[in-house]
């Protein structure tokens, strides 16, 4: 039998570029590739790009330096080594990259995953591939599915794609151009998908896409089926005991998907709900479509629905004539929702968007303050929310071994980290766990059958 070939994939950006990655090892596990914690030992590297944000493309061009010189080590050894570029700063850049970094053997977009296999064979052949289309045909339907062991491998909390692209061109966002136009996968594919991870161990599955909430596939019976549905149709199967959804668009949400958080106890009550902005003025601008009191009303409509459901969110600061007054309407509106946590970004004006041709720049220190402050904001909140768990008893999923010895760690419903003491046995299963303290996000406890003796626990370095 052939010698494996080593695989390493470095990812940039979002959970969609994680689950990508793991379709692309699933692409070429038949190869005969497996997968490599390191780049100096792989046959192939793969650079899993992000281009959401400025600095992106020319951090690519900076790791592709270094994958250079690999590439010559490897070939004073006489050993093949191949690169790749993947993700959309390959699908926005396209052959620029060969042409900048002519060490690179396959360019290829988010939307061609499946032809990896067929790119490797012709950069073989001719040098170089390079494929950015959005082709026809639906690469999910094409990729092969992920091995026992590799699910296994990756642990009980898994990822499923549902949706891809977005429609909405927010006026800041590179998404529509390079995850192109919004698809929903068939409703028949995504219960097969859960049921296989079921199969071999995944009981926690989150729901990922662009705009999960736009979730539109065909359904069994030939119509299309909302995200609320489709949650009510997974959480039936055996052994998938939590549901998450991410990322979500405050205008898609649905009375069903809201009905959802109050009839499935297996979805989680925690919902990304990103919202920008508190100020109707950039909003507009944005090209969000929808107010800051819209989003209080939704907000207050999932409350009613689920008490303890929280949220999360992301904020842009200093997008173009963001005056104080908006930035103070901003952190009124999270003052007032009280986030479990949030992101916060600077605007980074990307070629090709709306908001890259706006001239009134905000300056950058009054970004850097505005991000401060937000950021601080928001840290405050998640802190409060942590310390709130102290002395309460919480469900936790146990994930994995932590890294003392004898150690757990899992997630509450809220994607907290829990680390208990205990063997890992539990692996996969959700336990009460009481909390007695905490340590910068992690909450510290004690599986509830044990608590009545609590042992403190320090975890970090
Ligand atoms: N689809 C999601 C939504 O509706 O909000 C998020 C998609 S995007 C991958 C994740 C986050 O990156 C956005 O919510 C936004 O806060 C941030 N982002 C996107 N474009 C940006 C830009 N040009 N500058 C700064 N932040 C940006
Ligand atoms: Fe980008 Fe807006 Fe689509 Fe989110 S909804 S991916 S921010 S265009």
């Amino acid at each position: 039998m052939d010698q494996p070939r080593k695989l390493h994939i470095k990812s940039f950006g979002c959970q969609m570029n994680v689950y990508d990655a793991q379709r692309m090892v699933d692409a070429l596990a038949p190869q005969g590739f497996v997968e490599t914690a390191n780049a100096d030992d792989a046959d192939l590297v793969i650079l899993n790009t992000c281009h959401i944000r400025e600095k992106a493309a020319e951090k690519v061009y900076s790791e592709l330096g270094k994958l250079k010189l690999l590439k010559q080590d490897a070939a004073q050894q006489g050993r093949r080594f191949e690169i790749a570029v993947a993700g959309c700063v390959a699908q926005a850049e396209g052959e620029e990259i060969i042409r900048r970094q002519p060490a690179v053997d396959v360019v290829v977009g988010p939307q061609s995953y499946h032809h990896l296999p067929e790119l490797l064979a012709q950069a073989r052949r001719e040098g170089r591939a390079l494929e950015t289309e959005f082709p026809v045909e639906d690469k999910f339907g094409l990729l092969p599915p992920p091995q026992p062991e590799a699910i296994r491998a990756r642990g009980v909390s898994a990822f499923v794609t549902v949706q891809e692209g977005c429609d909405k061109f927010c006026s800041f966002c590179v998404v529509p151009y390079t995850r192109g136009a919004e698809m929903s996968r068939p409703v028949a594919q995504i219960i097969a998908d859960t049921e296989r991870l079921a199969a071999h161990g995944v009981r926690e599955v989150t729901l990922i896409g662009q705009n999960v909430n736009g979730y539109h596939g065909e359904g069994p019976d030939g119509r299309p089926w909302s995200l609320g549905r489709l949650l009510h149709r997974l959480a039936e199967i055996p052994g998938i005991v939590r549901l998450r959804y991410s990322t979500s668009h405050p205008l898609d949400v649905d009375d069903e998907l809201i009905a959802a958080h109050r009839e499935l106890a297996a979805l989680m009550p925690f919902v990304h709900l990103p919202v920008q902005s508190g100020s109707d003025t950039i909003l507009a601008a944005m090209n969000r479509r929808h107010t800051a009191d819209d989003y209080r009303r939704l907000i207050d409509r999932f409350r009613a629905a689920s008490p303890t459901i929280a949220f999360s969110s992301d904020f842009i600061v200093g997008f173009p004539g963001e005056s104080e007054r908006d930035f103070a309407a901003t952190l009124a509106l999270v003052e007032q929702i009280g986030y479990a946590g949030a992101y916060s970004f600077k605007y980074s004006p990307r070629p090709g968007t709306p908001a890259a041709e706006m001239q009134e720049m905000v300056a950058p220190a009054v970004m850097d303050e505005r991000l401060e402050q937000l950021q601080s904001l928001i840290d405050s909140q998640q802190a409060a929310f942590n310390a709130a768990a102290i002395g309460t008893t919480v469900d936790v999923l146990f994930e994995r071994a932590a890294r003392h010895p004898g150690q757990l760690v899992g997630r509450t419903a809220y994607l907290q980290p829990a680390h208990v003491m205990a063997s890992d046995d539990i692996i996969g299963q959700v336990l009460p766990v009481t909390i007695h303290s905490l340590e910068r996000y992690s909450l510290i406890g004690e599986l509830a059958s044990h608590a009545a003796a609590p042992k403190p626990v320090t975890i970090g370095a």
